[in-house]
């Protein structure tokens, strides 16, 4: 064991109280912290777990370790259209942590609660029976009633999504087989983008406002474009339509398309993209669409709302096409 490992309470002390100075969090020397919302505001919850080998490589840099936990959960609360408050971290450390772990790990939090600004309330931290969990659960708040479900898409809305899909995926693909990049003819500068979209979700929460205006129903993209869309459809007791060649892409995944079209539907599908799905109703679509791109975070326009229950159909330029595998990632 490394002498410099502290106790557990010492641990708490020096790399998690830093990050903790919302006054609510008792300094992380109480049993728990108190949160006081504001007065006309819902606190909107949201938890993701986070292990290794399953969500991120154990060798990851710690700092992309903890920043991605932060991250996916922010995604959610962007969706809602809620802005960050506060998060707790729940820590599960393998047997072998070290010192120098856990300050990188530390460090990438701190560059995050500054970037979004949000700040560590409280939390727990044990041994791990086996590899390294993390565990975050972020508070968001909105307008009370404010909160975006995934159940309001009406027949007419259209469907937007942000930034990009499939490149988390693909950069997935890439740190599972290396032959990826060469069977796909793939540059540095494409690798380097992809393996970095996999590594780092970009919370929108420049959208979050935007979706609490103007959307209808509202999700992140995290197991798949279209078994997220099937679930949006399902809750909304909608169909989607999906035209495939609207849905936007990089440059790097144009050139997968191109190639090998498996690969590419399989990377649509792929998640990990941390992008909005959302419904807009016809009416304010061009102006969403144009304060999005002002926000810095365009969103483009890949289908409708239809009459239904629960279906969604996508189509290559008008024709319908069956795609494998659509149900996405699924844990069981
Ligand atoms: P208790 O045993 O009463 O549940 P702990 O001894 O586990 O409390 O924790 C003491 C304090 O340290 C609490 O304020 C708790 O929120 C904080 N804390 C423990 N682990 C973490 C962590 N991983 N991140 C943030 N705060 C933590
Ligand atoms: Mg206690």
């Amino acid at each position: 064991m490394s002498k410099d490992r502290p106790g557990e309470f010492e641990l708490i002390r020096r790399f998690f109280a830093p990050l903790a100075s919302d006054p609510g969090s008792l300094g992380l020397t109480d049993d728990a912290a108190v949160f006081t919302p504001e007065p006309g505001y819902d606190l909107v919850l949201t938890k993701d777990v986070l292990a290794a080998d399953v969500h991120f490589f154990k060798d990851d840099a710690p700092e992309a370790i903890a920043a991605k936990a932060l991250r996916v959960n922010l995604s959610d609360l962007a969706a809602k259209g809620a802005r960050p408050r506060g998060y707790l971290l729940g820590m599960s450390l393998p047997s072998d942590w070290t010192a120098d772990w856990l300050e990188r790990f530390c460090a990438g939090l701190a560059a995050d609660q500054s970037a979004f600004d949000v700040r560590l309330l409280g939390g727990d931290t044990i041994r791990s029976g086996n590899g390294l969990q993390v565990s975050i659960t972020a508070i968001g708040q909105i307008t009370a009633g404010g909160t975006v479900r995934r159940s309001g898409a009406q027949p007419g809305d259209l469907l937007f999504v942000s930034g990009t899909i499939g490149d988390a995926a693909a950069g997935l693909k890439i740190r599972l087989d290396n032959g990826f990049l060469h069977e796909n003819n793939l540059a540095d500068v494409e690798a380097g983008h992809l393996l970095d979209r996999y590594l780092l979700p970009r919370p929108r929460l420049a959208l979050a406002g935007l979706v609490s205006k103007y959307a209808s129903a509202s999700m992140d993209v995290s197991d798949g474009l279209f078994a997220d869309s099937a679930h949006m459809a399902v809750a909304s007791g909608v169909d989607l339509e999906i035209e495939l060649t609207s849905v936007p892409v990089s440059p790097a995944l144009k050139k997968i398309r191109a190639g090998a079209r498996d690969t590419y539907f399989a990377c649509l599908n792929g998640g990990d993209d941390y992008e909005i799905l959302t419904a807009i109703p016809a009416s304010g679509a061009q102006a969403f669409q144009a304060e999005a791109a002002a926000a810095g975070c365009p969103v483009t326009a890949i289908g409708t709302v239809v009459d239904g229950s629960g279906g969604v159909t996508c189509r290559e330029n008008g024709t319908a096409v069956t795609l494998q595998g659509q149900k996405g990632f699924r844990h069981f």
